[in-house]
């Protein structure tokens, strides 16, 4: 078996320690890291997971678009909704593929896909998705949570089933996820009731509901960009990142409906560090931890796979960089990108 070594400055481990390493590379996994006296000017990060998306709705990209949430994005009829159902299932499987190259080339090796379109919509993002270094979570809704991953429900509000949707997923032992809390904060008690794997926006919700799901030990994918966009927040108290934070919810960055909002971790983390003042090492845990969705750990550590972002900072003012944590959730972008390696383990 080849043995491949990468060098550089890499933020090691769950704590992001910024060390100066070799890290060899063995049969898909990190099989050592050393110490090294003197790095190139490669900065070596874990890969980006995108813990909320629809690609599906790639093919309406920046359309003209007016209303509210309710008008463009709420299932059945919303603006989106008729788009879907208009578009050739081709039109389709080829904007969620292009938009999946767009992600990996933004540094981003996983994404949780709420999928619309039942059975056929889920087959559609398995077949785009197909010998792409990227796993997608698929998480269906109108039956297609059968052929799926897990579940992606929309409010709860929004769904006639939900006691029989969550049993089967949970039957079939696959994850659970909600929106919550996107347009005000009475649909979270519900959406917590059935203890799901992770909930998405939560913008409006209480410190009573943060607690809840911190306790219940509930992911929280937030969306800041397309909360604004979609007119839902105007103010950085929501989504309440900060009060989030303080009652221990974990906390994950996701990008939401591509039409309106392009679906790189680059940009969130950058706006919503300017917006919400987060910690940096928060924000960039954030757009990392949602692999942890998979079972598998993303840190740069000895035996997890190998599947981690080169940056070539060479010629460019980022060697100047007092902390790499903070840079790469203000500064970075995929302009210095020059590889996301994404070894999968050959069993
Ligand atoms: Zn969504």
């Amino acid at each position: 078996m080849v043995e491949e070594t990468w060098c550089g400055r890499a933020l090691i481990g769950e704590d992001f320690e910024e060390r100066c390493v070799e890290i060899s590379v063995l049969n898909g996994r990190i099989h050592r890291i050393e110490e090294v006296r003197a790095a190139p000017e490669t900065w070596i990060c874990p890969s980006f997971f995108n813990a909320h998306t629809h690609l599906g709705d790639t093919i309406a990209m920046d359309c003209a678009a007016e209303g509210d949430l309710t008008a463009l994005v709420a299932p059945p009829d919303g603006l989106k909704h008729r788009l879907l159902r208009a578009a050739s299932r081709q039109s389709l499987v080829s904007g969620m593929h292009l938009s999946i190259r767009r992600m990996i080339g933004g540094g981003i090796h996983g994404f949780a896909d709420f999928r619309e379109g039942g059975v056929d919509g889920v087959n559609a993002l398995k077949e785009a998705a197909a010998g792409l270094p990227c796993r997608p979570v698929i998480l269906g809704r109108d039956g297609g949570e059968a052929v799926a991953d897990g579940a992606g429900i929309s409010s709860v509000r929004d769904c006639p089933d939900v006691e029989g949707v969550v049993a089967r997923a949970r039957a079939a032992r696959r994850p659970v996820a909600f929106h919550a809390g996107e347009r005000d904060r009475f649909d979270v008690d519900r959406a917590l009731s059935y203890n799901p794997d992770l909930l998405v926006h939560m913008t409006h919700a209480t410190d009573r509901q943060l607690r809840k799901a911190a306790d219940q030990g509930i992911s929280i994918a937030v969306c800041p960009r397309s909360n604004w966009m979609l007119g839902v927040t105007d103010s950085r108290d929501h989504p309440p990142l900060k009060r989030m934070i303080n009652a221990g919810c974990s906390v994950l960055l996701g990008t939401d409906n591509v039409m309106f909002v392009e679906p790189d971790l680059f940009s969130e983390m950058a706006f919503t560090s300017t917006i919400y003042r987060i910690d940096p090492r928060v924000l960039l845990h954030a757009a990392i931890d949602g692999a942890l969705l998979t079972g598998s750990s993303p840190y740069l550590k000895e035996g997890s796979a190998a599947e981690f972002l080169l940056i070539n900072t060479q010629n460019t003012s980022l060697i100047h960089s007092q902390d790499m944590v903070t840079s790469m959730v203000r500064r970075v972008d995929r302009s210095v990108l020059s590889n996301t390696l994404i070894k999968q383990k050959k069993e």
